[in-house]
């Protein structure tokens, strides 16, 4: 049978496992660490973090070399917690969040900063600064069998060796399982969801030939090289 369409479905690799996990839709946390708030210009008291989204097609491995993305002349780099979303459900509460939790991995949240501080200027959607092809790097998502639920971890990236951003998952904002629960209160979760859960300070510009390694004690680590 001739296929009019090759069928194919975003996925992203499991630590230790030649199994996928099918990437249904990707979910980001805006502005989740008081310290890159205040980098970006806000009040983490006065604001707090909100969501934007990103397509599931915007998965891109953790090992990939990266073309530099069209239309920007200030690509960023923003290193996250990354939750995997196993058992779906709406108005989770923050004590059944965990049950809910595949694993975790490391991503970084590329981001186009210029075409995003336009938006912000003219009250526009941030789809193009933040949802481009390959815009969503993602390392192996280690299951919670192995790494249980991480409350407090070194986060952190270097550029070509030199550390731009260090910081640690405990100073998040809103914790894992309250994203989690106020997420279910928009949309009801699915499996197959990814949560990328914001960025600590120190976030920076990649230019073409950069090294951009990265990683979280324990849950994995990302090297990609911009060409
Ligand atoms: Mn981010």
């Amino acid at each position: 049978m001739n296929e009019p369409f090759p069928v194919t479905a975003p996925s992203a690799a499991i630590a230790d496992s030649d199994q996928r996990f099918p990437v249904r839709r990707i979910f980001c946390v805006g502005k989740n660490y008081a310290d890159h708030a205040r980098e970006m210009g806000g009040d983490p008291d006065r604001e707090p973090p909100f969501f934007f989204s990103k397509p599931a097609d915007a998965i891109v491995a953790g090992t990939a070399a990266i073309a530099m993305p069209p239309r920007t002349e200030n690509l960023h780099h923003e290193i996250e917690l990354v939750v995997a979303i196993g058992k779906g459900g709406r108005d989770i509460t923050s004590d059944d969040a965990p049950a809910m939790v595949f694993g975790y991995a490391v991503g970084n949240d590329l981001t186009r900063r210029d075409l995003q501080a336009d938006a912000k200027a003219g009250g526009r959607p941030w789809d193009m600064a933040k949802g481009f092809d390959r815009s969503a790097v993602l390392s192996p998502i280690r299951p919670v069998a192995a790494v249980g639920h991480p409350a407090a971890a070194r986060i952190w990236l270097s550029v070509n060796g030199e550390t731009r951003q260090d910081g640690d998952i405990a100073d998040m904002i809103w914790p894992i399982a309250d994203i989690i629960a106020e997420l279910s209160t928009y949309v009801e979760l699915m499996p197959g969801d990814l949560i990328y859960t914001g960025t600590p300070a120190g976030v920076g510009r990649i230019v073409r030939g950069d090294l951009v390694e990265g990683g979280i004690d324990g849950i994995g680590a990302i090297a990609n090289r911009f060409t």
